[in-house]
């Protein structure tokens, strides 16, 4: 088996590609400042870890053991330093923004929702579609989501808002006009994926008939991509899974898989990915090389940190990860979970309120 056998404990690698890396640091616009909490914090987490993962100490990854972190050992307060929550610096925040138009940018599961064993029931609190709600009147608002356009649309409900689906390869504007859009966006802003449509519901078809024999994976075809989920596969299938899945994208060098929560995503090789959505919807808005502009972009999985990565080229706005844990990321600040991110949003509300 090779290095590919890393995609089992998504957050056990990403957890130990911290460890791996005590000194570095980031130049995070504006420079966050040390996490109140300090060791209370860390302990706390460590223990919360401990509690709700007791596996998390001792895992099996595939061929790569050495991987594997032990959780008591993963220095949390040291990360917080460099990505301090997004709510305790919630002035400094709004003081770099102050002057600026916000833009938002939130990421769906585990973002919004709560990340749960079936995807089809990855559903929002009225709590949280409120405060989105409440945030959309005020700044321009987009949903960015792997899934596909219309699922994340029938998730969130909210017709003010921009959607990006596919990882940002299916981008359509408000339904309903706001104050942040002349009108109503009848059509599709963008498809930069269209002509693989057909390869990508063959790939479908072909993956969900192989897949089949393995309990608890399902296979989600979210138009312009596919996500093979196993969070549900028992840890000994998660080889065979991937084996299975690698040796149908044999058959399609125009296709690439990336990794994310205890899912596998397979994409079109095209040059285009959440960071990209984010420049077309920012551009798309009027603010195409402004300085004006403050996008705030909320996410929790892989496939954000490309936005993360935009936003540091850009040198304006802030990225904030959603984790538990510590994870190599471009995001300024974090979040803990779905519930500060609702915390977040409100406080956003409250402050342009205030105005
Ligand atoms: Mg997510």
């Amino acid at each position: 088996m090779t290095k590919h056998t890393a995609f089992a404990a998504d957050d056990a690698i990403t957890a130990a590609a911290v460890t791996s890396q005590p000194g570095r640091r980031f130049t995070s616009y504006p420079p966050p400042t040390r996490a109140r909490g300090g060791c209370r914090v860390a302990a706390a987490a460590a223990a919360a870890r401990q509690a709700t993962d007791p596996g998390a100490v001792v895992v099996a990854v595939g061929s790569l053991p050495e991987l594997v972190p032990r959780h008591a050992d993963l220095d949390f307060e040291n990360w917080m330093e460099k990505h301090p929550s997004a709510l305790a610096e919630f002035e400094s925040v709004l003081a770099a923004a102050k002057g600026k138009q916000i833009v938002m940018f939130l990421d769906y599961d585990g973002t919004l929702s709560p990340i749960v064993k079936d995807p089809d029931s990855a559903v929002m609190s009225e709590e949280m579609r409120d405060a989105v709600r409440g945030v959309a009147e005020h700044f321009p608002t987009a949903i960015v989501s792997g899934r596909c356009r219309d699922k994340v649309f029938n998730f969130v409900k909210l017709a003010e808002l921009y959607y990006a689906g596919s990882h940002g390869m299916d981008i359509k504007g408000p339904t309903a006009q706001s104050k942040h859009t002349k009108a109503k966006a009848e059509a599709v802003l963008c498809q930069p994926a269209s002509a693989f449509l057909p390869v990508i519901d063959e790939v479908y078809r072909t993956l969900t008939a192989r897949t089949a024999p393995i309990p608890g994976a399902t296979v989600e075809n979210n138009k312009f991509c596919l996500s093979v989920h196993f969070r549900c596969v028992h840890e000994e299938k998660w080889r065979a899974l991937e084996e299975q899945v690698r040796s149908v994208l044999k058959e399609y060098p125009d296709l690439r898989l990336t990794k994310g929560r205890k899912v596998l995503e397979i994409r079109p090789s095209i040059e285009w990915d959440k960071g990209n959505a984010l420049q077309f919807l920012l551009e798309s808005l009027g603010f195409a090389d402004s300085n004006n502009v403050f996008p705030i972009y909320i996410g929790d999985d892989r496939t954000d940190e490309d936005a993360f990565k935009v936003l540091r080229s850009m040198g304006q706005g802030i990225g904030i990860l959603v984790s538990k844990i510590p994870k190599e990321t471009s995001a300024s600040y974090s979040l803990r979970e779905p519930s500060e991110v609702k915390e977040f949003l409100r406080k956003l509300v409250r402050s342009k309120q205030r105005d």
